[in-house]
């Protein structure tokens, strides 16, 4: 108990100590809440949460509570209460469309992540296993999924490599840093590869690293453990430093776009010290500038706007300027921009094995609000809220075609620029990256994604490596539309063979 409410003391701001104490609790926060609106259960209601914080606070942090609890007059919060109540701040995605609702403005939200910070702190939030792996693989291995960096390297490699397509990797003086966060590169890098064909074709100057493989989403929003969401920063600062990058590009992904554009100053008690320029804005600037061309698609396409980026970070009007650049089909849905219903996915929402049924559960309000569209398509400048969404529109049969529904924002952008690209027969341009034009022999081996995977299959590990790709799903994913990737895979295993023919037995 003594180190839940420590770290309460220690986050908690007078702005918190107001938002706890103005709450009249007339409940209109739960009418705006998916988690409580579909199931009208009063545990997911946003006051549960806020009250039981409420109690804790009064009882052991205010001199009236520490009399009152002494004498036996208040309520008393125990660490059998604090277990209990766990599960309810993860039932939440910290959206803040609560607020919207609340007469006083209340930020339940910022409830949550105190809330979500003590449970780590003390050590409680560990007892649930999906937050303890969060927490041990961003420890050890810097990526909350527990990939390493030759798997994220080496699956993205294969992907790139079977269509013959590069990427600069660790580049010094490159003018961007694209660090792609865990669920990007764990879940979608399939997706992915065309978001890098866009750089690639509008000569944009930029590099990956192969020593900073996550941005931390996961570390600050789901476990809100700020130790490791300070360091997950402070590394990406000194990779940026190291290679010399002008900016950090922030790739779609709502929880990033918060923690970039707010929280990281309050984790690191100042601000973050390089530029960050989002994907989204570089897009919109490079097909205005003529330097991305683009064939506006038929796609009927409606958009989700990502709670972490249109409500709490500003940026709705961006998404639909770039979406009406690419597509001439673009519907809004009901409600949108910061009244948009969450999808339910993010935070945790979707993390947590525990929520899903529950998660889709609520998401009949996001069913209903995209069927209500017409249309084929429902696109969202995060991966996240796309993975979330594409779960739903499988769990409720939208799809008109039965195929995938949810494309990440970068996908319709990508549909818009491969015909303009093939109508010029300029395809080639998505190949190869301006940071890998026209270098000599040896630093092309050095620094792109051909020379990544040779100096791979020199290591020890690379039949584990091999072993990995060639049962991974996500490969088997993407060999449906690039059966060529296996005809790759057996041809790295043969190069393996070659060095030592015991290796792959
Ligand atoms: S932040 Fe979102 S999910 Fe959490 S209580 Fe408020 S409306 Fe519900
Ligand atoms: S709407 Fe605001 S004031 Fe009303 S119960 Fe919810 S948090 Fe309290």
């Amino acid at each position: 108990m003594q180190l839940f409410v420590d770290s309460l003391r220690r986050n908690m701001t007078a702005e918190d100590v107001v938002n706890l104490e103005a709450c009249m609790n007339c409940k209109m926060c739960g009418e705006a809440c998916a988690w409580y609106l579909v199931t009208g259960d009063e545990k997911l209601h946003p006051t549960h949460k806020t009250g039981f914080l409420r109690q804790i606070y009064q009882r052991y942090l205010t001199v009236e509570g520490r009399i009152g609890g002494a004498l036996g007059l208040v309520p008393t919060p125990t660490v059998a209460d604090l277990k209990e109540n766990m599960q309810y701040f993860w039932a939440c995605t910290a959206c803040g469309r609560c607020t919207l609702a609340c007469p006083s403005g209340i930020s339940i939200r910022r409830m949550v992540r105190l809330a979500r910070a003590a449970y780590t702190d003390s050590g409680l939030s560990q007892t649930n296993p999906t937050i303890r792996s969060i927490i041990e693989n961003t420890d050890r291995h810097r990526h909350s999924f527990g990939l390493t960096a030759a798997q994220v390297l080496g699956r993205v490699g294969l992907f790139l490599r079977s269509e013959g397509l590069e990427v600069p990797v660790n580049v010094s003086g490159a003018e961007l840093l694209f660090v792609c966060p865990a669920a990007g590169n764990t879940k979608i890098p399939d997706y992915g590869i065309k978001l890098i064909k866009i750089l690639n074709a509008a000569g944009v100057s930029y590099t990956i690293s192969p020593y900073v493989i996550d941005t931390g989403t996961e570390i600050d929003h789901i476990a809100v453990h700020h130790n490791l969401s300070k360091q997950m920063l402070l590394d990406w600062e000194e990779e940026a430093d190291r290679l010399g990058v002008k900016a950090i590009l922030l790739v779609e992904c709502g929880c990033d776009t918060r923690t970039l554009y707010a929280e990281a100053t309050e984790t690191l008690g100042r601000p973050f010290r390089y530029p960050i320029i989002s994907v989204d804005s570089l897009m919109l600037d490079l097909i205005r500038e003529g330097r991305l061309p683009v064939e506006k698609t038929q796609l009927k396409v409606t958009l989700h706007d990502p709670c972490y980026a249109t409500r709490l970070s500003g940026l709705g009007d961006l998404f639909r300027e770039l979406l009406n650049l690419v597509t001439d089909n673009f519907i809004e849905m009901t409600p949108n921009r910061e009244h948009n219903y969450c999808c339910n996915g993010g935070a945790g929402g979707m993390r947590l094995p525990e929520n899903t049924n529950l998660r889709r559960k609520i998401s009949v309000l996001k069913a209903n609000q995209i069927r209500a569209t017409g249309a084929d398509y429902v696109t969202s400048p995060c991966v996240v809220c796309t993975l979330s969404l594409e779960d739903t529109c499988q769990t409720y049969n939208l799809s008109p075609t039965g195929e995938r529904m949810a494309l990440v924002l970068f996908e319709v952008v990508y549909a818009a620029m491969e015909p303009a690209l093939a109508k010029r027969g300029e395809l080639d341009r998505m190949r190869v990256p301006a940071e890998l034009r026209h270098r000599d022999h040896e630093f092309f081996v050095a620094h792109s994604i051909e020379g990544q995977i040779a100096t791979l299959m020199q290591q020890p590990d690379f039949p584990a490596l091999l072993e990995w790709l060639e049962k991974d799903d996500i490969v088997k994913r993407f060999s449906k539309d690039h059966p060529q990737v296996y005809d790759l895979l057996r041809s790295w295993r043969e190069f393996a063979m070659s060095l030592d023919p015991e290796c792959c037995r």
